[in-house]
């Protein structure tokens, strides 16, 4: 019986899958990487050759899948649409805060009453990762 593998990821950059691959392993899943080494010859190839393919087994892909989601929760408006980098156009932008979770939430609003400040006052900055730009919303 042979085992069935699913692509659940394409990465321009080795180093950006190896990332996930390791938050992927931490959960037991076991990952393979496709055209990885091209692409650490000639960081170039990448486009040409369609990046660096994620994958894992059948079994594992809707689990990894879900830790995918996780990880790359990108900032959203409030109809659920990426946020555009306004310098590259690119979706793959961070709301530039401490606020991952309620802990953090939890911190957050501690901190601005004891500021005496009120959250829906506070500016969000966002930061781009695809060219670092950073910029706030209007
Ligand atoms: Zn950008």
């Amino acid at each position: 019986m042979e085992p069935t593998f699913e692509k659940i990821a394409v990465f321009q950059y080795s180093a950006e899958a190896m990332i996930v691959k390791g938050r992927l392993e931490a959960d037991g899943i076991d990952v393979f990487l496709a055209d990885n080494n091209t692409i650490d010859t000639d960081t170039l190839v990448s486009n040409a050759i369609g990046g660096v393919k994620l994958f894992v087994r059948t079994a594992d892909a809707t689990k990894a899948k879900e830790i995918l989601a996780e990880i790359s929760r990108y900032a959203v408006d409030n109809n659920g649409n990426n946020i555009i980098c306004p310098v590259c156009n690119g979706t793959k932008v961070e709301v530039m805060s401490t606020v991952r979770d309620g802990k953090g939430l939890l911190g957050f609003f501690l901190g601005t009453l004891m500021l005496g400040t009120l959250p829906f006052l506070m500016k969000y900055k966002y930061h781009c990762n695809d060219c670092g730009n950073e910029f706030e919303m209007k």
